[in-house]
């Protein structure tokens, strides 16, 4: 990865070179662009390299909590889409036979407590909204995959992958098609009508006709969101125990704000995560915190799989953004022309990184989509249902 040495123009400046940075540079270089993907790391290494890596189609926010909140519509728009990203996906993913190891998956949305009521008339509404799934009840849930909890939603058309492995397949596949990598560690930003600069810790310049932030959560200071919460989350991984496993390697996830979340993998594995903290936020003061968070982790993974041995090979934490109608925040930055916002945040941020790179695609190319509200970087919070 050369580093920029002179200043220099570009048509489009692609700031972050992690899952979004790399489906953004794929998605533009199909469009026949001439972009330039720029980290100040190698690539691959921020919040992509601690991801579990569940693509789910479901959001942060149930159907029926997120109608509530900006209407049935919109609601209904965004599951839709986030449905159709991950199916998108998988599509591109299989036709460029990319690595990654990008795995159709199920989804079992667990309900937390004892009330499996609230989990019927989710479905309901994701009916209506012309979206998949089955209701189980307790003992159906508990005779097909072994798990005693008052209910569940059971949905097709999520996925899993390796992350690196899927960014990095992206990034070359980018590559291929005539994008440029370079270092560098943006630290101005300044826009004109016809184009936006960004100035480099180095001293150089480059002014591109568009520059996309997917910096991750290195949000730079020129966007304000308004809804946007900083946290953590942890995550283990077990030894393999692959005659431990639950049924057809479903991904798992609870239907609570803080939830936990959990899969398998090829190794025979389980990943097991959550733990969502908002108060530990510096990277030192997060990692101290493993030891404490496993400990937790283990003790929900034994009350909600005991067959699980509780060993771990792998322990880590990283940055685990939300916004508090669990939606990302993509588009425009407002009062920055030609500069858009790619952030995809909380538990479906890949799947988001996926739609980002097709709306602001689309955007670059002059079209616009009614998403582009409901994701819009400094909508007014919707406030808890
Ligand atoms: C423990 C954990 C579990 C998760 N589980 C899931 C999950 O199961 N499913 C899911 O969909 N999502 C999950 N996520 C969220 C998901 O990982 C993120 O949404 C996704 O990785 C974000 O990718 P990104 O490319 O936007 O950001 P990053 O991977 O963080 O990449 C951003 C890049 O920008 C670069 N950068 C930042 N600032 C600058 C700058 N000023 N100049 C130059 N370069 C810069 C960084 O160096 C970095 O390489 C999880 C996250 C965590 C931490």
């Amino acid at each position: 990865m050369a580093a920029v040495v002179s200043n220099f123009r570009c048509d489009i400046l692609i700031i972050g070179a992690g899952i979004t940075g790399a489906m953004m540079a794929e998605r533009l270089t199909r469009q026949g662009r001439d972009v330039v993907v720029m980290d100040r790391e190698k690539p691959c290494r921020g919040s992509t390299a601690a991801s579990t890596a569940m693509l789910l189609w479901e959001i942060d926010r149930s159907l029926s909590e997120l109608s509530v909140m900006i209407g049935f519509e919109r609601a209904a728009r965004c599951y839709q889409a986030s449905l159709r990203a991950v199916n998108e996906l998988m599509r591109l993913v299989g036709e460029r036979r990319l690595p990654g190891e990008l795995r159709s998956r199920q989804s079992l949305y667990l309900a937390r407590e004892d009330d499996s009521r609230s989990l019927r008339e989710e479905l309901e509404q994701r009916v209506r909204a012309g979206l998949p799934g089955t209701f189980l009840d307790h003992r159906t849930l508990l005779e097909n995959f072994g798990f005693a909890r008052a209910g569940a939603i059971l949905s097709p058309g999520a996925a899993e992958a390796d992350p690196v492995k899927l960014a990095s397949g992206l990034l070359s596949l980018a590559l291929s098609q005539g994008a440029r990598l370079v270092h560098g560690d943006a630290v101005a930003f300044d826009s004109g009508k016809a184009s936006a600069t960004v100035g480099l810790d180095s001293g150089h310049e480059i002014e591109a006709r568009h520059i996309v932030l997917a910096t991750g959560y290195a949000m730079p200071s020129i966007i304000k969101p308004t809804i946007h919460r900083v946290a953590s989350s942890w995550a283990v991984a077990t030894t393999p125990q692959p005659q431990n496993l639950w049924r057809d390697d479903v991904l798992i996830w609870e239907s609570s704000e803080d939830y936990h979340y959990g899969r398998t993998t090829a190794d025979g594995r389980i990943i097991f995560g959550g733990e969502d903290d908002e108060d530990l936020i510096e990277p030192e003061a997060r990692d101290r915190a493993i030891p404490d968070k496993s400990r937790r982790l283990a003790a929900e993974l034994s009350a909600l799989w005991p067959r699980a041995i509780v060993d771990f090979d792998y322990q880590w934490s990283g940055t685990f953004d939300t916004t508090d109608d669990g939606l990302p925040l993509i588009g425009p930055v407002p009062r920055a022309p030609n500069i858009y916002a790619a952030y995809g945040y909380g538990g479906n941020g890949i799947t988001f990184s996926y739609l980002a790179s097709e709306l602001i695609a689309a955007l670059i190319e002059g079209r616009s989509s009614p998403l582009l509200d409901d994701f819009a970087i400094e909508r007014s919070s919707p406030g808890h249902p």
